[in-house]
């Protein structure tokens, strides 16, 4: 496909959070997403990560149905991270920004929005972050006449009259909400320019309808405006953000990372964000969920040598147990060590003042 053969360059997935509301739907969401994704029952539908989940093109195709033509893009799926709460959600920046490229916010079409819906919108025009609002639920406006896994189209078309009218009404109130903070907004199929509106999509994570446009939506507005920062060079040295520090039989303090660039190998050199100084470690394994993991064996992960972005993964390592969530990682590689060190205080201040600004 490129015409140089020499920069090793590539598409890496687009890095999707969920925020909203307690209750308003996102855990369902992402459940709903994975589990049809799941359910479409080819080999590899979705890949297992640490604190995220991904989801190939081919995969949101088969879900999306006529929304979503393969032929149409060429970014390799979407990587969905498994929603973090509103604060770690803001500490969770990359190199220049925020760890996610595109965020859906979630609200409950009956209930509009609340004190964390504007609060995630806050964070999201803060750190320049493009986002649709799923308006979940769809499936709790009175009268409602289910039609399992459809576009919106073609629900709407097979309710009465009064359900529309009811949901029309819960959805204007929402596109209200948007513009008085400061966002224009429409049901998505009115938005010509993604990167001047914010789309609207209803959506219900218990019927999965709605769920065809989110994803054609998602994949729409990251191939439109986002194709430029998804080419990442990625045999570059690793890059990455801390989602959570844990311990874990066998591995003792280990890492959950999103790498969103490069690459990291078993046995290279990680500099990571600690509580005092950065931590300088070798990676002692790569750990991946096994999949079908039965919960109950003690087996859970199985090891991997390599990763590349965008991808979660967790980390073990000696000397974590200062390492901090929203902290930056990076893989040092032929770098000198110092510049790296460097490099990840300065984002750690970063951190630190945008903390301090909450
Ligand atoms: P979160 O706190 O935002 O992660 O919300 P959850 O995903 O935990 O959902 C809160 C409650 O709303 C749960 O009881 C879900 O079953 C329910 N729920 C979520 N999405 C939908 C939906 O689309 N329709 C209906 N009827 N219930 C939903």
């Amino acid at each position: 496909m490129s015409e140089s053969d020499t920069t090793p360059t590539a598409l890496r997935t687009p890095i999707v959070a969920v925020l909203g509301h307690v209750d308003h739907g996102k855990t369902s969401l992402l459940d709903t997403i994975r589990g049809s994704a799941v359910s479409e029952g080819e080999a590899g539908a979705i890949t297992q990560h640490i604190g995220a989940t991904a989801v190939p093109l081919e995969t949101i195709s088969d879900m999306a149905g006529s929304l979503v033509d393969p032929e149409d893009f060429d970014l390799p799926g979407l990587l969905f991270i498994d929603t973090p709460g509103h604060h770690s959600f803001s500490t969770l920046r990359s190199r220049g920004g925020a760890l996610a490229d595109i965020a859906i916010v979630v609200v409950d079409v009956n209930d509009g929005f609340q004190p964390q819906t504007v609060e995630a919108i806050e964070i999201l025009k803060r750190t320049g972050t493009p986002f649709v609002v799923a308006a979940n639920k769809i499936d709790t406006t009175p009268g409602w006449n289910p039609q399992e896994g459809a576009p919106i189209q073609q629900t709407y078309e097979a309710q009465s009259s009064r359900a529309r009218s009811m949901l029309d009404e819960n959805l204007y109130e929402i596109i209200g909400d948007l513009s008085d903070n400061g966002f224009s907004a429409d049901l998505y199929w009115r938005v010509q320019n993604f990167q001047k509106n914010v789309g609207v999509v209803p959506s219900s994570a218990m019927t999965s309808e709605g769920i065809p446009d989110l994803l054609a939506v998602l994949m729409g507005l990251s191939q439109r405006y986002m194709k430029e920062e998804m080419q990442i060079d990625v045999t570059g040295p690793g890059a990455g953000t801390v989602l959570e520090v844990k311990e874990e039989r066998g591995f003792g303090t280990t890492l959950d990372v999103v790498l969103y660039d490069g690459s990291i190998k078993e046995g290279e050199t990680i500099v990571v964000g600690g509580k005092n100084d950065p931590i300088v470690t070798e990676v002692r394994a790569l750990l991946r969920p096994r999949p079908n993991a039965e919960i109950r064996t003690e087996k859970r992960f199985e090891r991997v040598d390599e990763v590349t972005a965008a991808s979660g993964v967790k980390i073990a390592a000696p000397d974590l147990e200062d390492a901090m969530a929203g902290a930056p990682v990076r893989v040092v590689r032929d770098r000198p060590v110092d510049e790296v060190i460097a490099e990840v205080k300065r984002e750690l201040a970063e951190i630190e003042v945008e903390t301090a600004e909450e």
